[in-house]
């Protein structure tokens, strides 16, 4: 009997739709492996047995019949997790925050109604840094998450939960945000794929909001192709959210090459570009020779890789913490005690107020939060704000004028470095701030970016970005799944996360504790 928790999700759905396995089974060997890792992990803020077990009856129903099977949607019967910041009514969407703590969402977002029109089952909520903002997980008011490659390091952030739930086997799918790079930065420190899609491709209805112009909702998978198919079912046209756009979701995003050899081939007189800017002072060398053996792969295969320039990209992580502070300092003002979340104080309105605030936010929201009403306040909006949105433009230019060369896309490090140590960069804002120096300038552009595995530097996993151009997700998915043929005979390719075995062990440590003991040392 192979373990159910190993398929991918193409491979479920070829059994599913064989008859082979049900989705109750699957769905049962999932949530039986997340609860048992989770101690160690902390990757759940919510298992939902009895929710899944439903959605996967129901799936199993629509398999039986023969109509409802033919022309269902792949991820039909299939698990999938959400970053705990997605509504899923009558469940708790606590954003990684205290504020949130208890408080019930009214109402499905526009993702989580697209999930259950193709029948997908949804295994619970994951953890997240408080309102998405970190690059650790550390940020968590439920305490931080831990990385299945080496459980005294972090999973990255601030999707960490919902990456640790598919780089340890406990679903085949989940859903992150991304803002600055909170889904691919992610996935690169946990070895799998991870996509941010163009800004306006998926509904931010029922998402709780960090910085609205730059937010964006996509896929983890631990292959390509099933990421594709996530962002198929949850991307389109969404009347609630206006920034969502009437572009078409290509159907072939569910038909990628299943063989190597054809993916491969789809590289050949392939144009790509290497930003020079994005090898950072500070990157770690041998991460530094990954993006380069995986660069000389590409040109192996017949793409040309051309080294090319983003002059402004000095200026993205400056912009962003102007622009994603003042957008956040606007979205979290809701959060007063009133509408959402339990009230703290019993006194009058404005220490009601404050009480709640003071202990409902954690202290890297305060910091945003601060930044962001200082960055907005009358005698600094044009200093600092206006400023900031005009260097974005210049970002935005530095990238379109290189798709307007005929670049079909960028490659470039996801991440300077690997998984860091617990604590490693909690005393130093700026250092964490800097995580996504290679990821913030493609938010600040609004394009699409995706990681993807490309090795192993001393043991821990290391992520290639791809860029394009606006709506160029199906080119970037055809490009990663060539580059995904080249490896699959690597060494490092068929490697599971090296602490994978303690995780099941309640012995062990919670990642909390892990944190504690390192930073008594
Ligand atoms: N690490 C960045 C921040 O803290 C990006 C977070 C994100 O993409 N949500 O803001």
């Amino acid at each position: 009997m192979t373990d159910l928790t190993r398929l991918l999700a193409h491979e479920m759905t070829d059994r599913l739709r064989a008859g082979e396995i049900t989705s109750r089974a699957l769905t049962e060997a999932h949530l039986d492996a997340a609860e048992a890792g989770n101690h160690a992990l902390n990757a759940w803020l919510t298992i939902d047995r009895e929710r899944a077990l439903v959605e996967a009856d129901a799936a199993d129903v629509r398999l039986a019949s023969p109509v409802g099977a033919a022309d269902a949607h792949p991820l039909l019967g299939v698990p999938v997790a959400l970053k705990d910041l997605v509504s899923v009514k009558g469940g708790q969407c606590t954003a990684g925050s205290r504020i949130l703590e208890g408080y019930l969402a009214p109402y499905d977002a526009h993702i989580t109604e697209r999930l259950r029109a193709v029948g997908a089952v949804i295994l619970g909520k994951t953890n997240m840094d408080e309102f998405a903002m970190g690059s650790s997980n550390e940020h968590s008011a439920y305490g931080p998450v831990a990385n299945p490659w080496d459980l005294e390091t972090v999973p990255g952030g601030s999707s960490g939960g919902s990456a640790v739930a598919v780089a340890a086997y406990h679903a085949p799918l989940s859903i992150g945000t991304d803002t600055g790079g909170s889904i691919r930065q992610p996935a690169a420190l946990t070895g799998i794929v991870g996509i941010k899609p163009t800004y306006g491709r998926v509904s931010r209805y029922g998402i709780v909001a960090f910085a609205s112009s730059l937010d964006q909702i996509g896929p983890f998978a631990r292959d390509v192709r099933d990421a594709a198919a996530l962002l198929h079912a949850v991307a389109g046209r969404d009347e609630r959210d206006s920034t969502s756009a009437s572009v078409p979701v290509p159907d072939e995003l569910l038909h990628l090459p299943a063989s190597d050899d054809e993916a491969a081939a789809g590289l050949r007189g392939k144009r790509l570009g290497l930003p020079r800017e994005y090898f950072v002072a500070g990157m770690d060398p041998d991460s530094r020779r990954r993006i380069e053996e995986s660069v000389a792969a590409l040109e192996g295969a017949g793409a040309t890789v051309e080294e090319v320039s983003l002059p402004h990209t000095d200026y993205g992580l400056a912009t962003y913490y102007i622009v994603a502070p003042a957008e956040a300092s606007a979205n979290l003002a809701r959060y007063d005690g009133v509408r959402f979340g339990p009230r703290l104080g019993d006194s009058d309105v404005l220490r009601n107020y404050l009480a709640t605030r003071g202990r409902g936010f954690g202290p890297e929201v305060k910091r945003r939060i601060m930044l962001g009403t200082y960055a907005l306040s009358a005698g600094y909006y044009d200093a600092f704000y206006v400023k900031a949105q005009k260097v974005r433009t210049l970002i935005k230019r530095d990238f379109d004028d290189l798709f307007e060369r005929g670049f079909d896309a960028l490659v470039a490090p996801t991440s300077p470095t690997t998984a860091f140590q617990f604590g490693a960069k909690m005393a130093d804002p700026v250092a964490m701030y800097l995580s996504d120096a290679c990821t913030l300038p493609v938010n600040m552009a609004g394009l699409p970016g995706i990681s993807i595995p490309c090795g192993l530097s001393e043991g821990m996993p290391v992520g290639l970005q791809l860029i394009g151009p606006a709506w160029s997700e199906l080119e970037l998915f055809r490009l990663s799944r060539g580059f995904e043929a080249l490896t699959s005979a690597a060494q490092w390719r068929g490697q599971e996360p090296t602490q994978l075995d303690l995780t099941t062990d309640p012995a062990q440590p919670t990642p909390a504790e892990r944190a504690q003991a390192l930073a008594q040392h």
